[in-house]
Order: C-alpha cells, then structure tokens, then sequence
C-alpha cells in the first residue's frame, strides 16, 4: 500500500510534505511536556475526568489522534493540514522568543517557519 493510492485531495507531494511535517512535533511533544504527574505517561485516556482537567491536555490529545504514522496516510488533506496547525499552536506556545529570535535556525524555529510557509500556501 503506497501513499500515493490513497486519494484524499491535494497533491501527492504536498500531502508527503504535511505527513512529513507531522513528524517533528511526534516527536517534540513528549519530550516537552511534564510527565511527572501523569498516571498515564502521556497516553491520552478519553474516558479519565484526569486528562479533561490535565494542563497538557491539548499536547496528549493531539499525540493520541496523531501517534501512528499509517493512519496519517490515510486521512485527508484538510484533517492533515488542521492536525499540523493545531500543532504549530501548541508548539508556539512552548517556545521562548527571549531565546528563539526571529533569525534563530535550530531545528524547532525551522519547522515552525516551514509550517507556517506550507499552512498560508495553502
Ligand atoms: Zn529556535
């Protein structure tokens, strides 16, 4: 099963580029979210009164509706391209600008940029 048969709108390459840019805050996410308290080690659970009230609510709902890579292949364009906006708002918010200036190249600024490019693009 290739990318390029699943038919959800848009173009094969800029549905590669989103699923691509799905991947950095897959992996950003965990790593900046307080753990510590959580029972479920960042395991969204739909059904636990816990995670509606949880501060980081948002960062684990979106990781759970965004885990698995395959199912990102399948979805449409428009899911996709909300799931990476909704992304870029969750990461902004963890991003210092005292450090992370305007001109700043590490890798979280350049996907960030990249993001926004693709978003207003389309
Ligand atoms: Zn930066």
């Amino acid at each position: 099963m290739s990318i390029a048969s699943q038919q959800g709108g848009g173009t094969g390459a800029m549905r590669q580029n989103i699923i691509e840019l799905l991947e950095f805050p897959r992996q950003w996410i965990p790593d900046h979210i307080e753990l510590e308290m959580c029972p479920y080690s960042g395991l969204y659970n739909q059904t636990d009164h816990h995670c509606e009230r949880c501060t980081y609510k948002s960062e684990c709902h979106w990781l759970f509706n965004n885990g698995e890579f395959l199912e990102l292949c399948k979805r449409p364009s428009p899911t996709l391209l909300a799931s990476l906006e909704l992304a870029l708002w969750l990461i902004d918010v963890h991003r210092c600008y005292d450090t992370h200036t305007r001109h700043c190249s590490c890798d979280l600024c350049t996907w960030c940029q990249q993001t926004e490019k693709l978003l207003t693009a389309h």
